[in-house]
């Protein structure tokens, strides 16, 4: 019978990839923690009505990226595309929001039907942080600051670069769209279809278009910070002196949009340019508006996304995953004939006891002492510990080290943990 496989764009990740993953993402779990950020979690499907209502009508990704389906109750719902509109959703269910500051993240996978290619899937995992309640430039600087630290942890700093701008208040971008609309019109002959397109329904999102031709028209286009309000230009020019003071890094890209209708005022992307075309690794801004949009009370709020399979990659183009970023095992536990087995067992479990964070595997499933060692080769294990009769008789185990010439020696079973901690410490 013909094997059942994947769906296109939904990736296994498969246990030699999970180290690295656990290893960013308890790098990122620890940043934000210590800047007073906590977890959400919230479900993987809403309604349908959450995303048209926040995302917008006419983007990319409610016109033709969404999964939906109607459930068994004709219920329209979603598999979300992203996570903001559902952590707001909660965040007003639970009453989070109204009159509080909140730092929250969350993390997992978001469902877009695009077409595959490298960095680009259609279940990919995101980590989001949304902060709620603060309005001023200060929160969008910490946010900014603390992603530096985070590359910097994970040793990508050099590797990635900040864009920022500002794309003011709803009536600033309805006042620029009004003159982008007006000088893109004389060149309709030379847009393409999806650009056309867009100059009727969402003419900020042709910033966004990747074709050279497009791009060569806009170079002349009037840019939008000519038509920013004054709050908004004060917002920007203090988060840049903020980020300045902090000593991160930026460019103002006058073009830089984002594909969501709820942002306003600061927006930004780091991007990296080791990744080719999918070079956006974490993208964000300042949506003050969508709470209410969503029937909340006003309530000011900043946050971004950041894409976990585009950063594993860049981690693995770079050749920068820590040595230590593996499934190796520390020790591997021998025993040699069904007499030693309970006493191999019992010892591995006092080496776990006292050896906290290292990996301990038992052999199990017999076996000549050849093919055992073989297995604990295989392991990774820098030490086999052999419990056989004469050990088990004299109260001893037997050390031997896999990664050295040292030779093997019988340690007293009460020595273990010494000799154990010395071998370890030493590494
Ligand atoms: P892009 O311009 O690359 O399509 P986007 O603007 O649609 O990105 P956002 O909605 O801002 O992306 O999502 C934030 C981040 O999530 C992106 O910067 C990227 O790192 C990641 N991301 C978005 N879509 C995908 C996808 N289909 N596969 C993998 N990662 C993705
Ligand atoms: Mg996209």
């Amino acid at each position: 019978m013909a094997k059942i496989q994947a769906i296109r764009g939904m990736n296994d990740i498969l246990p030699d990839q999970t180290p690295l993953w656990q290893f960013l993402e308890n790098t990122v779990r620890q940043v934000l923690r210590s800047y007073g950020y906590q977890e959400i979690r919230m479900p993987i499907v809403e309604q349908t009505e959450l995303f048209k209502r926040s995302i917008g009508e006419v983007t990319d990704i409610v016109e033709k990226e969404m999964y939906t389906f109607d459930d068994r109750n004709g219920d329209s719902l979603t598999l979300r595309p992203e996570g903001t509109a559902g952590c707001v959703r909660a965040g007003e269910e639970h009453g989070l929001l109204f009159n509080q500051t909140q730092r929250l993240w969350y993390t997992g996978p978001m469902f877009r039907h695009e077409r595959p290619q490298k960095g680009r899937y259609r279940q990919f995992h995101q980590i989001g942080v949304e902060c709620f309640g603060m309005s001023g430039p200060d929160i969008d600087a910490e946010l900014l600051i603390m992603t530096a630290r985070l590359w910097s942890a994970l040793g990508l700093q050099s590797h990635t670069r900040l864009e920022i701008n500002s794309i003011g208040t709803a009536q600033a971008r309805r006042n620029y769209r009004e003159a982008l609309v007006n000088y893109l019109s004389d060149f309709k002959a030379e847009l393409d279809s999806d650009s056309l397109r867009r100059l009727e329904s969402n003419p900020l999102r042709i910033l966004d278009s990747k074709n050279p031709d497009t791009q060569r028209i806009l170079e002349r286009a009037p840019v939008l910070d000519a038509f920013l309000d004054e709050e908004s230009i004060a917002h920007f020019a203090r988060l840049k002196a903020l980020l300045d003071a902090a000593g991160v890094v930026y460019a103002v890209n006058p073009r830089l949009v984002r594909g969501l209708d709820y942002y306003g005022k600061t927006v930004f992307e780091w991007i990296t340019d080791s990744l080719g075309a999918q070079g956006t690794v974490c993208a964000g801004g300042r949506y003050d508006g969508l709470v209410e949009q969503l029937g909340g009370k006003p309530t000011p709020a900043v946050g971004f996304a950041m894409g976990i399979e585009r950063v594993v990659l860049l981690l693995e183009t770079l050749g920068l995953v820590p040595d230590y970023v593996t499934n190796d095992a520390d020790v591997y536990v021998m025993a040699m004939g069904d007499g030693a087995l309970a006493a191999a067992m019992a010892l591995s479990e006092a080496i776990r006891a006292d050896l906290s964070g290292k990996i301990v595997v038992m052999h199990c499933g017999g076996g000549s002492f050849k093919s055992q060692m073989k297995k604990a080769d295989r392991s990774g294990a820098s030490l086999a510990i052999i419990v056989g009769e004469n050990e088990l008789a004299s109260g001893t185990a037997s050390v031997k080290p896999l990664r050295s010439d040292e030779p093997q020696k019988a340690v007293n079973q009460s020595e273990l943990p010494r000799v154990l901690s010395e071998f370890f410490g030493s590494r």
